[in-house]
């Protein structure tokens, strides 16, 4: 699997570019509360609730003692806002319950698997959110699984899964050292620009040879609609 996961990520490398990273990783707090508001929304949603959270809020500690009805009216632009405020005041609270502070930074020094195990214990951290802290912030060569990377790596044929969670199962561990980041990035740039859901656009793919995929839409395109702002490396 890892060859082909390599072969797959240089012909998207080779497409795409190697995507944008800021040299200040964001820190862990600010991605876990970012990938909550994104669940189920475009980016540029969820960075409106959460640029309206900072702006409402002058401290992660002001946020974690607010009423959460507070917190659901101020990131009702990202949608599931009694769902989203619920998770992000249990996050805090549990954090701030165990540390005494709103600290996240005693778990740069554990491996990935025991990051994801002590996130996800808490109510309402899934193995998405948890995984996009270690990449996100940690920089561990890890790849999140979203609905886009679920869905192009099985059309592609790399993995047959029926959950996202499955196949960050079966991917992570094989990925070449160091690709993660453009790995996870180009995934989901192909996903929402040419893998998409409903009709692929695989005359423009770079993976047109490779994919597996029995459904592919061979129609002549025109247009490729950029959809470049990443949430999780704008913050
Ligand atoms: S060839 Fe089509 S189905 Fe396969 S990855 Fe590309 S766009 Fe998706």
């Amino acid at each position: 699997m890892k060859d082909k996961i390599k072969k797959i990520n240089q012909l998207l490398v080779k497409h795409f570019g190697i995507p944008y990273r800021p040299k200040r990783l964001p820190n862990s707090i600010d991605t876990l509360i970012a990938t909550i508001l994104s669940q189920n929304t475009n980016d540029k949603n969820s960075y409106q609730a959460y640029l309206n959270l900072k702006k409402k809020f002058k401290s992660w500690e002001e946020l974690a003692d607010a009423p959460r009805n507070k917190i659901e009216q101020t990131i009702r632009v990202a949608g599931l806002g009694k769902q989203k405020s619920t998770s992000i005041k249990n996050f805090l609270t549990t954090l701030k319950k165990k540390n005494n502070k709103l600290n996240l930074s005693y778990i740069m020094k554990m491996n990935d698997k025991d990051i994801l195990n002590e996130l996800t214990s808490i109510n309402g951290i899934g193995v998405k959110t948890a995984s996009c802290v270690l990449l996100f912030s940690l920089d561990r060569n890890i790849c999140p699984v979203d609905t886009h990377v679920h869905r192009t790596l099985n059309r592609i044929g790399l993995v047959k899964t029926k959950t996202p969670d499955k196949t960050f199962e079966k991917i992570n561990g094989k990925l070449p050292e160091g690709i993660a980041h453009q790995f996870h990035t180009n995934l989901i740039k192909l996903g929402r620009e040419i893998c998409k859901p409903a009709k692929p656009l695989c005359s423009v793919c770079p993976l047109l040879i490779d994919c597996k995929f029995k459904g592919k839409n061979l129609d002549k395109v025109n247009n490729v609609r950029n959809e470049s702002f990443l949430l999780l490396d704008s913050l």
